[in-house]
């Protein structure tokens, strides 16, 4: 069979570039696509050369090969033999050449934002599925959260069936292509009014599949998958948040068709820690120290999330004071270096105390004055003033 030439097809010069080659395929391909023409062979013909055409042309490495060595030197990228129009969701930039704006019609052709596109080829070329994606929620530590770690997972998930390896068939049985919509998975409905237009739906006889099976895998249920408890490692990055979630590209389940596997989705909750709150990358550890000790002032050892750390309580540190270890937080995600430690000093007061010590405050009360006593002081004066104010 004579072989059109593929720069003549699309009508492009031999010189085009990739810009005039891409308009030159979407002019053709929108004028000549068989949803735009149903029943009408000669369309769908031209509308598969073309789509061939821009195949090779589109492809720098291929159009290469076609420019040295002609049709030969491409022929095996179509050994899979017929060029079905659902090819089309082979193509890496669909999306790119159809844009954004073609709305419906075109969304409905072309798959929109699903499961297609550069996405893979089904058993016969028809379109395939991506596997479903798989949510986890993954708990961690606060000391995870700040030093980052790797944790060892273990999920559920569906992956594909060793008895029919995907297939869905029983050993020995095979499938066969769905009769009602000759194994496109795509139905085209034809409505009729004022007007007639054309639509394709998912084939409901085959549920899209394009093929059915005549006896199902009995290990699978013809599922063409089974689920496994699998372990994963997940890295978890230094500085992560609660609720944010990590993507494992291609971790979650396979295609039951061919076509690329979902993704999984680790969604991080910060379990809460005995000693440390967290506030964005800072730390807050509350210290309860004896009133004796905020008087007379103390040396502390303070657990951080890296370690300990010596500080230093000056004498007639109040309660409630914030101490800072500078650093000594959690680090920022997406910048440099890390949030601070404070420490809040919290003052214990006894609650009883015996007839000692009651003797030994008796005498402290003796010699303190109010310099001792500077907050006391000021309020007592204001107090003054209130009252004065009020009986006048
Ligand atoms: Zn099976
Ligand atoms: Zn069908």
């Amino acid at each position: 069979m004579a072989k059109k030439d593929y720069y003549e097809i699309l009508g492009v010069s031999r010189d085009a570039s990739q810009d005039d080659i891409k308009k030159a395929y979407r002019k053709l391909a929108m004028k000549y696509h068989p949803d735009r023409n149903p029943d009408d062979k000669q369309a769908e013909e031209k509308f598969k050369k073309v789509s061939e055409a821009y195949e090779v042309l589109s492809d720098p490495e291929k159009r290469k090969r076609y420019d040295t060595y002609g049709y030969e030197g491409v022929r095996q990228t179509f050994s899979r033999g017929g060029f079905t129009w659902e090819d089309f969701h082979h193509f890496d930039d669909l999306s790119d050449i159809f844009g954004g704006g073609l709305g419906g019609f075109f969304e409905e052709i072309f798959g929109g934002g699903s499961p297609f596109g550069s996405q893979g080829t089904g058993r016969r070329g028809r379109r395939v599925h991506r596997g479903r994606n798989v949510k986890i929620r993954l708990k961690i530590t606060l000391k995870e959260a700040a030093t980052g770690s790797t944790k060892k997972v273990r999920l559920k998930k569906r992956e594909i069936c060793e008895t029919c390896q995907g297939s869905r068939a029983a050993p020995g049985s095979s499938t066969k292509p769905c009769p009602k919509c000759e194994g496109t998975g795509k139905h085209t409905v034809t409505q009729g009014g004022g007007f007639i237009f054309t639509y394709s739906t998912t084939c409901d006889l085959c549920r899209g599949e394009g093929e059915i099976v005549e006896k199902p895998c009995q290990t699978c249920g013809g599922r063409g998958l089974v689920a496994r408890e699998k372990t994963l490692e997940v890295k978890v990055p230094a500085g992560i948040h609660s609720g944010q979630r990590l993507v494992l590209n291609g971790e979650g389940e396979p295609s039951p068709d061919g076509g690329p596997p979902g993704d999984l989705y680790a969604e991080i909750l910060i379990e809460e820690h005995k000693l440390f709150k967290r506030e964005n990358e800072d730390v807050y550890l509350d210290y309860p120290i004896s009133f004796i000790e905020a008087i007379q002032g103390t040396e502390l050892q303070v657990p951080t999330l890296y370690g300990k750390a010596r500080l230093k309580v000056a004498p007639g540190t109040q309660p409630g004071t914030l101490l800072r270890l500078k650093g000594q937080g959690i680090p920022r995600l997406q910048s440099f270096g890390r949030g601070d430690q404070y420490v809040r000093i919290n003052v214990e007061l006894p609650k009883k105390i015996n007839s000692r010590q009651k003797e030994l405050l008796e005498e402290f009360k003796k010699i303190q004055d109010e310099s001792n006593f500077p907050k006391i002081k000021a309020f007592k004066k204001t107090l003054k003033e209130w009252f004065g104010k009020i009986s006048s």
